[in-house]
C-alpha cells in the first residue's frame, strides 16, 4: 500500500488547497471507507480506498508530468473559441485532462510543462517559487553591453523592476542585423522576456524557452512531447 496523508491526496485531487482540504477534515466533511474521519494524521491510498467529500467521490487519476516542445503559433489554454491549436493537440494518447505549468505566448515556443497534478502546478507557478527558466531571444540589433547589464540588475516594466536576470550573447549575425541572447529570469510574469527587451528597444523577433530548473529539451523534437522520471519530479519540488 502507497500511503499518504490524506490532504495531500484532496489536494492533488484538485479539491483545494492542502490548508483549505485540512479545514475540511475538520469539519468532518471528508470519509475515508465510508468513516468520517475529523483528525489531520489519517493517511489512505488513493489506489484503494474510496475517499469522499460530502459524499461525493474524488478524482482518483494517476498523476501524469508531462514536458512538451511546444510549437510557435500554438496557444497554451485548454481551448480558443477562435479555433487555433491548443497545446492539447500535441499530446496524442493522453486522455488526462492536463493544465500548463505558467504559459507560454501563442508566438514563444520550446519547453513547456503540463500536468493534472494541480498542487504541483500551483507550487511551481507560485511567485515565491523561483525556478529559473532559461530562453533563447532572437531580438533586433545588437543590444549593448550596458543594455544587457540594464536586464542583468532589473529593468523597470510596468509591472515593477524585474528581478536579476543572467543575460549572454550567443549569436550575431549582422547580414540580418539581429542578436541572439540566452537569458534566465526567476520569475514568470506575462510576457516578461518581451517585455524586458522592448524595455531596452531591442524588440524579440523570435522566443524559445530552452530550460525550466535543471531539464532541458535535449532529444525532444519540436511538437513532440515526453513523460518527465520521477527523478525530474522530485528535483522539482
Ligand atoms: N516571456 C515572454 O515574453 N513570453 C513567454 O512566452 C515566456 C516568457
Amino acid at each position: 500500500k502507497s500511503l499518504e496523508r490524506l490532504q495531500k491526496i484532496l489536494a492533488q485531487a484538485g479539491v483545494a488547497s492542502r490548508r483549505k482540504c485540512e479545514e475540511l477534515i475538520l469539519a468532518g466533511e471528508v470519509q475515508v471507507n465510508e468513516e468520517t474521519v475529523t483528525t489531520l494524521g489519517v493517511k489512505a491510498d488513493p489506489a484503494v480506498d474510496i475517499i469522499t467529500v460530502r459524499g461525493r467521490r474524488i478524482k482518483s487519476e494517476s498523476k501524469l508530468y508531462l514536458m512538451l516542445n511546444k510549437p510557435k503559433g500554438v496557444i497554451t489554454s485548454a481551448s480558443d473559441p477562435q479555433g487555433r491549436k491548443i497545446v492539447s493537440d500535441f499530446l496524442p494518447g493522453i486522455k488526462e485532462r492536463v493544465y500548463p505549468v505558467g504559459r507560454l505566448d501563442y508566438d514563444t515556443e520550446g519547453l513547456l510543462l503540463l500536468t493534472n497534478d494541480g498542487e504541483f502546478a500551483n507550487l511551481l507557478t507560485h511567485p515565491s517559487h523561483h525556478v529559473p527558466k532559461t530562453y533563447w531571444a532572437t531580438v533586433k540589433g545588437t543590444p549593448h553591453g550596458s543594455a544587457l547589464e540594464r536586464l542583468q540588475n532589473g529593468v523597470l516594466l510596468d509591472d515593477g523592476m524585474t528581478a536579476p536576470a543572467e543575460v549572454e550573447y550567443h549569436d550575431v549575425d549582422e547580414e540580418k542585423n539581429l542578436t541572439t541572447i540566452s537569458i534566465t529570469i526567476y520569475e514568470g510574469r506575462n510576457r516578461q522576456v518581451r517585455r524586458m527587451f522592448e524595455a531596452i528597444n531591442h524588440p524579440v523577433i523570435l522566443l524559445r524557452r530552452i530550460k525550466f530548473g535543471d531539464m532541458n529539451l535535449l532529444g525532444l523534437a519540436r511538437g513532440k512531447f515526453r513523460h518527465l522520471t520521477p527523478k525530474e519530479v522530485k528535483d522539482l519540488l
